[in-house]
């Protein structure tokens, strides 16, 4: 058995609907995983935020825009009045209680119950045009196998115990499908698995029934050697190990969301990324490969604050870094980048929220420097330190290009470096330019 999960653009439309039920009725007997409608999402935060705000007349006008959508997409997708009826239930169903939070109390958990709607409005849709169509189609709702735990991490056996025995009550389903994004919190609460999330839920899945794939379904042919929103001619990258498959998603690689790799890294199920409008396309095939002497793909991570924490004193006497770390710490803030002298120590976030109370304590220890919108651009491939010249050619490449800090050697696959947000871009063709050409 196989996981697929197909992107909001994938099913973003009812002709994408059409195509995404071709393609999985082919490949048979799955899971599929579906997010919501693209767009739809950040439209239910729209909303949202016009209910924090008590504008109540910019939710309700958002709210009817999107309603309106959903409909001309029901009018499309389906040919018979009975699963256009089924349909129009099932989503108006969700309007109403979309609607339904018109109320003075708007907090974190009224949110998350809207957000969660859009994940079940694309599978509603989804399964009843695949009935329509005659597949029996099964639907696993997220909500009841999909939990985290009191640390907001994946409950994985509660989660394979779920999944497993709902599996085992439809033995004849053609195929089965679930919504991305959307759990139960350990309190019982409806959450999600943050933006993007769709993808972990796949890896979640794939892990839980020890798949034999994972199949992300996007608008793309597999993860490029750069990022294509910012760099032209860039190309597919045919294979990538978990580790470099990582640290791509976490720097920036925005076809896989960061937190997918690890499931299926540690239950060792390939993970293929393919493109909905081109099926026959190899994509990339993530799994434990290891191919020597190549610069994979570059990526890059916005909105990184670097610290600076320098001393007169002897800084970096034993016992200082885990101080500095310990104020990290406290303040449950992760730290991306580090590098260190004998005077100092520069230190990356990607969140500003604890950043004055963190400042406050590292003035503590020396001069506090803060240097804001900065980039983090991370080089993927074979880096091992043995390796002669792979370093050479990135620092080259970007000569003229202000480099605030490099870091290398923290694992075999990765060299990052911090530049302006200004330079991002330039840093990033720089970079093509030298290293794929
Ligand atoms: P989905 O909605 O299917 O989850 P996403 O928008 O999350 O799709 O991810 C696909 C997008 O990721 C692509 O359209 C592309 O613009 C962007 N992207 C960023 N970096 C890369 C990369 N290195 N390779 C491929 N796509 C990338
Ligand atoms: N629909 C959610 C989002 O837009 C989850 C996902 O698409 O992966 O963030
Ligand atoms: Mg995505």
């Amino acid at each position: 058995m196989k996981v697929l999960k197909f992107g909001g653009t994938s099913v973003g439309s009812a002709s994408r609907m059409k195509d995404v039920t071709e393609l999985v009725r082919k490949r048979g007997k799955n899971i599929v995983v579906f997010s919501a409608m693209s767009g739809t999402t950040n439209t239910l935060v729209e909303i949202s935020d016009y209910l924090y705000k008590k504008n109540l007349t910019g939710a309700k006008e958002t709210i009817n825009a999107l309603e309106a959508k959903y409909m001309r997409t029901i009018d499309e997708l389906f040919s018979t009045e009975e699963y256009r009826r089924k349909a129009l239930e099932a989503i108006r169903e969700r309007f109403d209680f979309i609607r339904s939070f018109n109320k003075p109390i708007f907090t974190l958990f009224e949110e998350k119950e809207i957000l969660a709607q859009g994940e079940l409005m694309s599978t509603a849709l989804m399964i009843n045009y695949m009935h329509e169509q005659g597949i029996n189609a099964v639907m696993l709702p997220a909500v009841e196998f999909m939990r985290t735990d009191k640390n907001a991490e994946p409950d994985t056996q509660y989660i394979q115990e779920k999944l497993t025995a709902l599996i085992a009550e439809n033995p004849d389903a053609d195929l089965y499908i679930t919504q991305g994004y959307i759990c139960k919190n350990a309190y019982g609460e409806t959450d999600n698995l943050q933006r993007g999330g769709s993808d972990y839920t796949a890896s979640l899945i794939g892990a839980a029934v020890n798949a034999d794939e994972i199949e992300i379904w996007t608008d793309i042919d597999g993860m490029h050697n750069n990022d294509p929103r910012f760099v032209e001619g860039t190309s597919p990258v045919s294979e990538l190990h978990f580790e470099e498959a990582a640290e791509l998603a976490y720097f920036g690689a925005k076809i896989l969301h960061p937190t997918c790799v690890l499931p299926a890294k540690l239950n060792n199920i390939p993970v293929r990324l393919l493109n909905t409008m081109q099926p026959e396309a190899h994509g990339t095939l993530i799994y434990n490969t290891r191919s020597s002497n190549t610069i994979k793909a570059v990526a890059a991570k916005d909105n990184i604050t670097a610290i600076k924490i320098k001393s007169s004193r002897m800084l970096l006497a034993y016992g200082f870094l885990r101080k500095v770390f310990e104020i990290f710490e406290t303040h449950r803030t992760s730290i991306d980048m580090i590098v260190t002298s004998e005077v100092g120590v520069s230190v990356t976030v990607d969140s500003e929220r604890n950043l004055p109370a963190i400042l406050e304590d590292l003035k503590k220890f020396g001069t506090v420097t803060v240097d804001r919108d900065m980039v983090i651009i991370c080089v993927v491939g074979d880096l091992e330190w043995q390796n002669r010249g792979f370093e050479a050619e990135v620092v080259n490449a970007l000569k003229d290009v202000p480099v605030r800090m490099i870091s290398y050697g923290g694992s075999n696959y990765n060299i990052s470096l911090l530049v302006r947000k200004e330079d991002k871009v330039r840093a990033l063709n720089l970079l093509s330019q030298r290293l794929f050409k």
